[in-house]
């Protein structure tokens, strides 16, 4: 995964609610899955681009492999298969129905979650401290929470002043939000985020 900060526009106001919310940061996603992308999206306040399946042909497609999956092999059709098994044989699949006249538009639906992608996307100050707080949690699916605390790395790096207090609820409120479903770590979570750089 390679994360770029492509350009920001940081607002002088003193407000510090008020600087995040006149303050526009453009980011570069390049190598996260399609599974990690859409959850990206979800998040409203906020403009993407996106690689397209439709045109980009996506022979020897480059994929994100779990570490929890590397070395699982399953019982397919009475042959053991691996995760990268079942990648190739999908590459090889859209190949062929790409070489048989089938569009790229739809070949690409055999195309798993895995597939990697390229991502553009700006968020204002204020939704991109809601979306931190949010994915570098514990409880935010891992290729995610990489991708976020890697964002607020490079914001912390570059302003400072805006960032070096966000993190997840627990380091940024002091006190966890997930009820039942706490990781049950928050000391470690916040000497983590306070030594983040
Ligand atoms: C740990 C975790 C697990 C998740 N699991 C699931 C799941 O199982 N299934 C699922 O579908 N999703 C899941 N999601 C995604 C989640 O439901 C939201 O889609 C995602 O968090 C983005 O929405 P948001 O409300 O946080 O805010 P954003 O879309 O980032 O918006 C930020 C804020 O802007 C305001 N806002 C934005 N749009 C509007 C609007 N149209 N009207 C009014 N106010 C608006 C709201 O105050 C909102 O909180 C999960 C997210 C997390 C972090």
């Amino acid at each position: 995964m390679e994360v770029l900060l492509l350009s920001s526009s940081v607002s002088k106001l003193e407000r510090r609610e008020e600087a995040l919310r006149h303050s526009w940061f453009t980011f570069l996603v390049d190598g996260i899955s399609r599974a990690c992308s859409h959850q990206l999206v979800r998040h409203r306040p906020a403009s993407y681009s996106q690689q397209s399946q439709r045109y980009v042909a996506m022979r020897k497609f480059p994929y994100v492999e779990p570490e929890s999956v590397k070395g699982v092999k399953v019982e397919v059709n009475n042959e053991e298969v691996s995760f990268k098994d079942l990648m190739e044989l999908i590459g090889k699949f859209y190949e062929k129905l790409v070489e048989k006249g089938v569009p790229k538009e739809d070949a690409r639906f055999v195309l798993p979650n895995a597939c990697t992608t390229r991502i553009v996307f700006t968020m204002n100050g204020e939704e991109l401290v809601h979306f931190l707080r949010l994915r570098t949690c514990s409880r935010a699916q891992w290729e995610i929470r990489e991708m976020a605390i890697e964002i607020l790395r490079i914001l912390r790096n570059n302003f400072p002043n805006l960032f070096n207090n966000v993190g997840p609820n627990c380091y940024y409120l002091g006190y966890c939000t997930e009820g039942k479903k706490s990781c049950g770590k928050p000391e470690q979570v916040r000497k983590f985020f306070a030594n983040l750089k």
